[in-house]
């Protein structure tokens, strides 16, 4: 018997429809509610590292984010120069194993689409525009109140609700996110042929200026500067202040901005982090995901650990008989050096730009692409 018979998931991001996926496959009663009335996956296109592959395969949606996504095994390093000069083209570590390519590009609404798909085929019961207001637990259940008033009960409760976590707030932890300093643009469009991977700029007006190719038709561009207030730009105010950074960078770029005409697709984020302190639940209410630790986009990482920690828990759950703090303790040695290693060298990287500093980004990459590498 497992751990758990009947589990809430909260956040149908990706931490949250990993759980729900790989719980309802072993026989677990799941159901996963979102806030929003309706599936969005903002932001564009996302970039995933081979253990992000990996964890994507045992839910067993590698065939569809193979056929919707854009495979590629090797990063170029470009120079902010009048060409786009290419200075190395880095073969990507295959950190999933090397039957999976080392990364794949995808839209992020193509992907939250696979993933609920595959959840609702697995039995999950899922709720958009839902959430709680309260959680009253025992030594046996959750009893959770929901916004509309209805009340039901179940063995364990997992929050994935995003970096701004209000399952935090309502568990009385009081822990918050920081600011880096760095904020980013990204834009979604056509792909050019000469976008085949990921190439980054580093220097130039920005710290970082790069793109990554989502399928045979897209791409997403992105450009990490100095953390600014663009809140009271328009959309086409947004795409013009994007387009004239993107200005100092050749090369594919040229391709690019001829091509980022939609003021829509554009978007201004700013870097945030925080690594919560283990153990990451409070009785039968768990946080994981951003929820738990979240980091600056440099190594591209945030969603496989979310991924990792959807993979973890479930796998314990449904292997141990008891939800004990021994299952805890297993999580936490599993999870909690991993994620943070991977948000420290993240900000590891940012704050070396921040201040203008030579790192050794090569050594700090090959350690992460080494921890990754093996199974979470
Ligand atoms: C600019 C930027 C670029 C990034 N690029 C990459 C990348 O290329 N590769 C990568 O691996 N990672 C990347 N990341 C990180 C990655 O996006 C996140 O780590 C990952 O999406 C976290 O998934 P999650 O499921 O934990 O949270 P989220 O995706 O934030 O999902 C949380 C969900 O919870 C829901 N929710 C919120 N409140 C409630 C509530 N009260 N009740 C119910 N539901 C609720 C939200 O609606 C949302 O759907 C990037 C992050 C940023 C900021």
């Amino acid at each position: 018997m497992p751990a758990v018979s009947n589990v809430l998931v909260a956040g149908a991001g990706l931490a949250g429809t990993g759980t729900a996926i790989a719980l309802a496959a072993g026989n677990i009663a799941v159901e996963l509610i979102d806030i929003s009335p309706a599936p969005t996956a903002l932001g564009s296109g996302i970039t995933l590292q081979g253990n992000a592959l990996r964890e994507l395969r045992r839910l067993g949606v590698w065939d569809q984010v193979r056929a919707q996504g854009y495979s590629f095994d090797s990063l170029g390093l470009r120079a902010p120069d009048a060409a786009g000069t290419l200075l190395v083209e880095l073969p990507d570590v295959r950190s999933g194993g090397s039957d999976l390519p080392a990364t794949v590009g995808m839209p992020r609404p193509a992907l939250a689409r696979i993933l609920l798909d595959r959840a609702a085929q697995a039995g999950v019961k899922i709720r958009f525009g839902t959430a709680y207001t309260e959680l009253r637990q025992d030594d046996a259940g959750v009893d959770v109140v929901f916004a509309d008033g209805s009340v039901n009960r179940y063995d364990l409760v997992v929050a994935a609700d995003g970096i701004r976590s209000p399952t935090r707030r309502l568990l009385g932890i009081t822990h918050e996110v920081r600011r880096t300093g760095m904020g980013i643009w990204r834009a979604f469009g056509p792909r050019p042929a000469t976008v085949t991977r990921t190439d980054l700029y580093y220097g130039g007006p920005a710290y970082i200026a790069g793109y990554c190719p989502t399928g045979e038709d897209s791409l997403y561009a992105y450009i990490v500067e100095d953390a600014r207030d663009h809140t009271a730009l328009t959309p086409q105010q947004q795409l013009a202040t994007m387009l004239e950074l993107a200005a100092a960078y050749h090369g594919p770029w040229d391709d690019i901005r001829a091509v980022l005409t939609d003021p829509s697709s554009v978007n201004y984020t700013w870097f945030e982090t925080h690594m919560l302190p283990p153990p990451w639940n409070r009785g039968r209410v768990a946080l994981i995901g951003d929820a738990a630790h979240a980091c600056p986009p440099t190594l591209a990482q945030g969603g496989a650990q979310a991924l990792e920690d959807a993979a973890v828990l479930a796998e314990l759950l449904l292997q141990r008989p008891v939800l004990d703090d021994a299952l805890w303790a297993a999580f936490t040695a599993r999870r909690f050096e991993r994620a943070k290693a991977v948000v420290d060298a993240s900000n590891q990287l940012a704050q070396w730009l921040l201040n203008h500093e030579q790192g050794d980004v090569p050594g700090l990459a090959a350690r992460i692409a080494a921890l990754v590498s093996q199974p979470a």
